[in-house]
């Protein structure tokens, strides 16, 4: 251990994660706090990191206030729609108001935006997205962050986040490693923002062995953004709400363009339009939710898993229509080139044109996120014009601990962001963080040496695991005394898919299953003590592998406590298969006291800010 330098670094603001969030966040706190040190630290590097790493086609958040095509009640209603009900409505509502600023400075900073030609206005996909060359989205939200940072650290995986020692359940700072330098990172900071994104790979992927890797959401997701707050006793809503997507089989290829301006259509083997089908049985199940316009995203998912089960798959999209014309087969092909290369990549190697064949769909394993058509993450508080009181503690998208502050897919409740919305939070929850620290007053916060040198104990132990282990190995790689990152990774995957509600089983489980999944992740948890680390990129391995595990711990422990089927088509609770609006209209929040390491589980009110009003046309 004395070999590992230890470099620190005090700031104001810490912003952990630099993708959209992160960039955003990063922006904004320097308009609104000219004199205070501001630094990013990413785990990758900040021009092609997160989920937009490879760029986008879509903007999928944009109302269009300044033409009168959205407001943000609009959106509300929208969210809360496509999530069966449950969104927290003033945290959605204060996203949608900003959000058109942020396309607005994209547009300014050199983003090629798509136009309608007659009418000068951004083009519409659909009611909510526009049309955007995005190859390089990310750099250049990336330069916007760089501009207005004292300093950006890359490479960089952040482990814990530090605690004040003057003041209870108040942020200090967070500890993390270079994964090149392998040095050990202290940031002491006032305010910390944690914009680390979703979680991927924490239920068994369908793509396994060769295919590892290939998954919808960022492969490289990996939970950070729950379990930084979850150690440290944070609260976190609707952790139960994971989310299964629609997608081109096998390359994850989305197909929102597919649907809203190709205007493609899915059918089931047979040649069949299956979703009208399954109208009843699903009417059975969630009552008239099936009704409203658009159809929830879980709803379509349940008559595609429905169809699939009774023998009529593979489904599929119809392309071979709309590809006979040279434009739409153009902007198809562009779809993906400028946002999933490997869609193309697949269907080049499986010899699919979609101009001659309909290719494939295929619903995904599950991911967990706060930005998409799902809300899973942190109990945040709302903005003080906007929430009731059991959403309002003091400071915009501050979690309940004091300092600490989320944004994009890090912030429960709020579905529906996405790219933009992320972004937008960012800078919601950075203009927060610096009235914080002006209303700190100077104070100073408390971290001690001890506090810092116990966590580079505990983060590099995997290093010393492997050299000690190592020697214990009499033939292949197989050690007596630890496992490999890519073994624990695997066996958290099984756990998950078959008792959490995978692929594996149809998306399945009951309480039996979740009780025992439980047990079997509290194994992992303590087998994980002795992961073994070969080099700095699998130490980075390890962790991420540690904080995908203890988030799954709060997927599994929210998905017991709730005892109802609320998305049929994302999970099922085979004891519990209708929706029950009765019990289960509310939230669902969870603490996990970092001393004992139990979760606690508590409902917490739903309330409905916007008015019910005609119904949304499809988007
Ligand atoms: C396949 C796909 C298609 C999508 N399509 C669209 C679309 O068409 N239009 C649209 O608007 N949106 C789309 N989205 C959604 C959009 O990408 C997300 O909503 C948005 O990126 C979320 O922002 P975020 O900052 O929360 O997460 P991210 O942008 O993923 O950023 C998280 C950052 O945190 C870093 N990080 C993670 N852990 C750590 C750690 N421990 N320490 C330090 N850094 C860490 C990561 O490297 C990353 O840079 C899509 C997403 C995916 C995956």
């Amino acid at each position: 251990m004395a070999k590992i330098k230890t470099v620190y670094e005090d700031c104001d603001i810490l912003v952990v994660g630099g993708g959209m969030a992160g960039t955003g966040a990063t922006f904004e706190a320097r308009h609104w706090g000219r004199d205070l040190k501001i630094v990013c630290v990413e785990k990758a590097n900040i021009d092609r990191s997160g989920a937009v790493a490879q760029g986008l086609y879509a903007i999928n958040c944009y109302m269009g206030m300044q033409w009168g095509e959205n407001q943000p009640e609009d959106h509300v209603r929208y969210a809360r729609n496509d999530l069966m009900g449950i969104v927290r409505e003033d945290l959605g509502y204060d996203m949608a108001r900003h959000v058109d600023s942020s396309v607005h400075m994209f547009d300014e900073w050199g983003l090629p935006m798509m136009r309608n030609e007659k009418t000068g206005r951004y083009l519409r996909e659909g009611k909510w997205q526009i049309m955007i060359h995005g190859e390089s989205y990310k750099p250049i939200v990336a330069e916007a962050a760089k501009k207005s940072a004292d300093k950006i650290y890359n490479r960089i995986m952040i482990t814990h986040l530090l605690m004040d020692e003057g003041k209870d359940n108040r942020v200090g700072g967070a500890v993390g490693f270079n994964m090149r330098t392998g040095n050990f990172h202290v940031f002491r900071a006032k305010a910390v923002i944690v914009a680390a994104g979703g979680a991927s790979h924490i239920f068994k992927p369908r793509a396994v062995g060769e295919g590892m890797g290939r998954t919808w959401y960022a492969p490289w997701s990996n939970g950070s953004a729950y379990a930084l707050p979850i150690a440290v006793g944070a609260k976190m809503t609707q952790m139960e709400n994971r989310i299964v997507l629609t997608r081109f089989k096998d390359g994850y290829g989305p197909v929102g363009a597919y649907f809203l301006h190709l205007k493609t259509y899915t059918q089931n083997a047979n040649g069949e339009n299956y979703e009208e089908k399954w109208y009843d049985q699903t009417k059975e199940l969630v009552g008239e939710y099936i009704d409203h316009t658009p159809v929830p995203t879980c709803l379509r998912n349940h008559a595609f898993i429905e169809e699939v089960k009774a023998g009529r798959g593979p489904i599929q999209m119809v392309t071979t229509e709309a590809f006979q014309d040279p434009h739409l087969e153009e902007i198809g092909w562009e779809n993906f080139l400028g946002m999933t290369v490997g869609q193309a990549v697949v269907w080049a190697s499986q010899d699919i044109d979609p101009k001659y064949t309909n290719p494939e769909l295929t619903t995904s394993e599950p991911y967990v996120m706060g930005s998409h058509a799902t809300c899973s993450g942190a109990w945040v508080s709302g903005p003080e014009d906007l929430s009731p009181p059991e959403y309002f503690w003091g400071y915009n998208r501050m979690l309940t601990v004091d300092g600490l502050f989320g944004a994009g897919d890090t912030v429960g409740g709020s579905a529906h962001k996405f790219s933009s919305g992320s972004f937008t939070e960012g800078r919601l929850a950075a203009k927060a963080a610096v009235k914080y620290i002006e209303d700190l007053k100077g104070e100073e916060i408390k971290v001690s040496d001890k506090q810092c040198e116990d966590f580079k104990e505990v983060i590099y132990k995997p290093l010393e695991n492997y050299t000690i282990g190592q020697n214990e190995i009499t033939g292949g790689t197989v050690s007596p005394s630890y496992i490999l990152p890519i073994q624990g990774l695997q066996r958290l995957q099984k756990i998950m898919d078959e008792y959490v509600g995978g692929v594996g089983v149809n998306y399945m489980t009951n309480d039996n299953l979740l009780k025992r999944g439980l047990e079997l992740l509290e194994i992992l948890q303590e087998d994980l003590e002795n992961i073994g680390a070969e080099d700095y990129h699998q130490l980075m391995r390890a962790w991420e592998l540690k904080h995908r595990t203890l988030t799954s711990q709060c997927v599994a422990e929210h998905t017991l406590f709730r005892e109802e089927t609320r998305w049929p088509g994302y999970y099922y609770r085979g004891d519990h298969m209708k929706l029950d609006d009765e019990n289960w209209h509310c939230l669902t929040v969870s603490r996990r006291d970092p001393e004992t390491g139990k979760f606690t589980l508590e409902k917490a009110p739903l309330y409905h800010i916007v008015d019910e009003k005609e119904d949304n046309e499809s988007a």
